[in-house]
């Protein structure tokens, strides 16, 4: 005989106890969407594989967890463990934490982004930022947009549109396989030039390009993701200038990452600045916001007055135009150059690229004692290495401590798979059957969510 199919009617479920919190937190179409998926597969199994019927309850509970499921944000907290300070996939620069209320303020009410308060006229969202940088980098102006890759193509645009822009061979790079210079040149409309050979290029390659119709710009690229060693040359910013100048052609330089201040009292390798490469003569300076400067993504463009003033003007500025967000992130950043201990110690990006070996050691100690409360982890104080990542000081290693554990009842994969898994994610390296947590890129406050998630994951 033919079992009978049971399945409760949606308006049954609907009227339970059971589905009263539900219909209180997420919209009612919603919740009957879920609740007949559930009853539908119930229906299903019944009927392919004579499984038994579910009681409303069981059905109620069924959807609730598919209903919280597609609810979740899918961008959330992760916690940082593998020591790359700038991971772009984890979205570069951490902004200091005592930027929240500011931010959260801002965020949250209305504000005067463009609006002048004196005078109760119209004002430009570009304001903002403009005073502070310029005063922080010596440059006669100052203009923020979206990211690096907008700041180059604006400036490209409104520099040379139709016209020739003079490279290096040696620095047509790409970034993160979306912003490649040759591309983003022919995107701004203008025509690329390249000059010298992959590994060598003289201050006669770039006299002998210019032509004096067709030429608008001498272009200089940060290599920052890599470098070229051994049989090499280029020509510094200060000799482009000097070619320019003879010239009559503008310099643009795009400098990646763009410090504001030298950590190499701090043990980092020497790194021009924005303010050095001012002062070398570029009149259009391009960098991100969020990589070693450690504020939030934007692109900012310093120089020369009479270059700025044309891009503000230029419609694409419109589309690659900040939010009041990232004005008030970027602003708050910004703001802690001007004393440059400050800025080490408010700026979380500083802060960990600066952190001394004590502070690090003392730290995967605490890490370490954490996660020694488990019988079934081996767990170990190790020395290694962190990248600085995003891109930028691509060869630095920079000496870490790191606490290995190695789980006695499953795989490492499985192990680092259950982590990224949980309640607040932590992503962490494997080497060979370790899972290593760097704590370069783990606060103090973060430690015990490291354990409490290792914990979660062993029980
Ligand atoms: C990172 C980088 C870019 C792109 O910057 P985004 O802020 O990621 O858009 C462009 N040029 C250079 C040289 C870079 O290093």
């Amino acid at each position: 005989m033919k079992k009978k199919i049971v399945v409760p009617s949606i308006t049954e479920m609907l009227q339970a106890d059971l589905a009263e919190d539900l219909l209180l937190n997420y919209p009612r179409n919603l919740v009957v969407e879920h609740f007949r998926k559930a009853a539908d597969i119930s229906r299903h199994q019944q009927l392919t594989e004579e499984a038994e019927p579910k009681t409303v309850s069981e059905l109620i509970n069924e959807a609730k967890r598919t209903i919280e499921a597609a609810y979740q944000p899918t961008l959330v907290r992760v916690i940082n463990a593998t020591g790359t300070v700038l991971h772009t996939n984890l979205g570069r620069a951490r902004l200091s934490s005592k930027l929240r209320e500011e931010l959260v303020d801002i965020a949250c009410n209305y504000v005067n982004v463009e609006y002048t308060l004196e005078t109760g006229q119209r004002g430009s969202r570009y304001d903002h930022l403009e005073q502070t940088l310029t005063k922080l980098t010596g440059a006669e102006a100052a203009l923020v947009v979206n990211n690096n890759a907008a700041a180059v193509l604006l400036s490209l645009t409104t520099l040379a549109q139709g016209k020739e822009v003079i490279v290096s061979r040696g620095e047509l790079v790409e970034i993160g396989g979306s912003f490649r210079i040759p591309e983003i040149m022919t995107l701004g409309g203008c025509l690329l030039k390249e000059v010298g050979t992959t590994n060598k290029t003289h201050r006669f390659d770039y006299e002998r390009a210019i032509d004096e119709d067709e030429t608008a710009l001498l272009l200089k690229v940060h290599r920052s993701n890599f470098s070229i060693v051994g049989f090499s040359e280029s020509v510094s910013l200060k000799e482009l200038k000097e070619i320019g100048q003879e010239a009559g052609l503008p310099v643009m330089y795009d400098m990646g990452s763009g410090s504001l201040l030298s950590l190499q009292q701090h043990g980092l390798p020497e790194e021009e600045t924005v303010q050095d490469a001012l002062a070398a003569g570029a009149d259009i300076v391009t960098f991100s916001g969020d990589k070693l400067l450690g504020g939030p993504q934007a692109g900012v463009i310093v120089g020369k007055k009479e270059y700025i003033e044309r891009m503000k003007r230029h419609q694409l500025t419109r589309a690659l135009r900040v939010d009041k967000l990232t004005i008030a992130a970027l602003e708050g950043t910004l703001r802690q150059y001007f004393d440059e201990e400050q800025a080490i110690a408010n700026i979380p990006t500083l802060q960990m690229l600066a952190v001394s070996d004590d502070v690090l050691k003392a730290k995967a100690e605490t890490l370490c004692r954490l996660l020694s409360q488990h019988d079934s982890l081996a767990v170990r104080l190790e020395q290694g290495t962190s990248k600085v990542g995003g891109g930028s000081m691509p060869e630095l290693e920079l000496p870490t401590w790191l606490v290995s554990v190695s789980p006695k009842q499953m795989s490492v994969t499985d192990f680092v798979t259950e982590l990224r898994h949980g309640k607040t994610p932590v992503i962490a390296r494997t080497k060979f059957d370790l899972c290593l947590f760097d704590v370069r890129t783990i606060t103090e406050d973060e430690l015990s969510i490291v354990a409490d998630e290792v914990a979660a994951v062993l029980s």
